[in-house]
């Protein structure tokens, strides 16, 4: 028998505001345990809640982006359960009345697109962290991230693969960082995410059981875990078993998902209004100032005076790099994959550049030079108006398509102009057919075996030919001038 796959995806985004959800203490990351608490996020008892109204927001925000309906009446409500890194003994969260629904995010799919409809945005506190290290037969607890607002995103169960699963919370992160919400970093922790899987055979309409999967901390692994779990669940059925509802744990280590708890249903939470705090009263005109104001004006690389046009969501960016800039798919989506990468992309274009041979250069040299460094664009010196000198210098026949890679390379390490290095270093291409018929001559006479072996038939020598004249010129000879000499001289005319 065949099954097919299904899976709905939570995912949960820390929220990039400087404080915590209820209180004022820092949500910066990585600062020495327990220095960011106070008795509101350690939850000490007698102490009141306050709104954080950027959290609030950032949620009407990504649920724009993302094409929700918000809601013009919220709440917040208790979810009760016992764990060390909860000093409260409840989190407060969203249940029955969350700020945003029904919403979709759109994915490539062999060359058009599927729609992964969402089923709800919710805002409510992060935990704090249990740390299991030393040798003693204890645990620590960091309450720093205690109280962190955290907006939990859930899909509807529309995902049929795990290829499918990570282009979506690809797509959901570059969303996220496009509009500043969220940083997007999994390795971190501020984007989480957990999977529900379950196979079904072909063809029937009623889901299988499915399982939690939590702990992948990667792209990577979100792929290798829900592989293993279908791989696991398949065989269950197979050899007559049955799915178990549970949480599963990815252990990276061993590749494998190892059971950590059967599932809790709602009612285990005891779920009831947030009394301490008051409703969340989205009225029209903070909608729209929102809205107006979804995305910064611009990446903050930019540096010169090209002005671009509104900012835009990645999916219109996708679509005008393909309709209106005739790139391929492959190249679009690579691009928009992050805001300053598209931007830098779209100012270079807007200077006179052609797309395409932008677009080679940013997913070839570029990006080789800034994963070397482990660098993002907007890190770099190298700004758009460099390259474009660049290929004006080769347009004009100035400098040769090899020189042009030493350029670049040096533009990105000094910031410098093309011009500027191609005069300081003597980069000129050698257009001059004396000079180049000098080196052509020499070449030939040194290699007088292989000019035999040519003249007998062996033509794919031409290549080294032209190597080894552009390697006595280093690299400066017009190659197309070094190809008509060599033609001539060794008879092919
Ligand atoms: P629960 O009752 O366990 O909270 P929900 O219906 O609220 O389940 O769904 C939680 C997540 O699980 C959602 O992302 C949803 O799309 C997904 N989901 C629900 N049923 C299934 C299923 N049978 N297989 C895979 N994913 C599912
Ligand atoms: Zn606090
Ligand atoms: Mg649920």
């Amino acid at each position: 028998m065949q099954y097919e796959t299904v899976i709905g995806l939570e995912i949960h985004a820390q929220l990039l505001t400087d404080s915590k959800m209820f209180c004022g203490c820092s949500t910066k990351f990585g600062s020495e345990p327990n220095t960011q608490t106070c008795p509101i996020c350690i939850g000490m008892p007698g102490v009141l809640p306050v709104m954080n109204k950027k959290a609030i927001e950032y949620v009407i925000k990504t649920g724009l982006a993302v094409n929700c309906k918000i809601a013009s009446y919220s709440r917040f409500a208790r979810k009760n359960y016992f764990y060390p890194d909860l000093p409260k003994g409840y989190q407060i969260s969203q249940y029955e009345l969350p700020i945003c629904e029904h919403g979709y995010v759109e994915i490539a799919d062999n060359g058009s697109t599927k729609k992964i409809m969402l089923t709800r945005i919710h805002l409510e506190e992060d935990a704090g962290k249990n740390i299991h290290e030393g040798a003693g037969n204890y645990s620590l607890v960091d309450l720093n991230r205690a109280g962190t607002p955290l907006m939990e995103i859930v899909s509807e169960p529309d995902i049929r693969s795990p290829k499918e699963a990570v282009e979506f919370v690809k797509k959901l992160r570059t969303i996220l960082r496009y509009i500043s919400v969220c940083d997007g970093n999994m390795e971190q922790g501020s984007l989480r995410c957990d999977a529900n899987v379950s196979v079904r055979p072909y063809g029937q309409e009623e889901f299988g059981v499915k399982t939690e999967i939590k702990n992948m901390n990667s792209f990577k692994f979100i792929e290798k875990a829900l592989e293993y779990e279908i791989k696991r669940q398949i065989k269950v059925l197979k050899d007559g078993g049955k799915i178990i509802q549970e949480t599963r744990l990815w252990n990276s280590e061993r590749g494998i998902t190892e059971s950590m708890r059967s599932k809790e249903e709602a009612h285990d939470y005891r779920y009831f209004p947030e009394p301490d705090l008051v409703p969340v009263d989205v009225d029209s005109g903070w909608l729209e100032q929102i809205r107006t104001h979804l995305m910064a004006p611009t990446f903050s690389f930019v540096r010169s005076s090209v002005h671009l046009e509104e900012p835009d969501l990645p999916d219109i960016k996708r679509q005008r790099f393909i309709c209106r800039y005739g790139l391929p798919e492959y190249d679009a989506d690579l691009l928009i994959s992050e805001r300053a990468m598209a931007e830098w992309f779209e100012q270079a274009v807007k200077l006179g550049a052609d797309p395409k041979i932008v677009s080679n250069w940013m997913m070839g040299e570029l990006t080789k030079l800034l994963n070397e460094e482990n660098k993002q664009i907007e890190e770099c010196m190298l700004k758009p108006e460099h390259l474009v000198g660049l290929l004006e210098l080769i347009n004009k026949g100035i400098i040769s398509g090899k020189i042009a890679k030493t350029v670049f390379e040096e533009m990105y390490k000094t910031g410098k102009n093309a011009d500027t290095i191609v005069k300081e270093k003597g980069l000129v291409q050698i257009s001059d057919e004396a000079d180049i018929e000098k080196a052509v001559d020499e070449v030939l006479e040194k290699n007088h075996e292989e000019v035999e072996r040519f003249k007998a038939g062996d033509e794919k020598l031409m290549g080294f030919f032209v190597g080894q004249i552009m390697k006595a010129t280093k690299g400066k000879a017009n190659p197309k001038i070094v190809n008509e000499l060599l033609k001539k001289k060794l008879g092919k005319e």
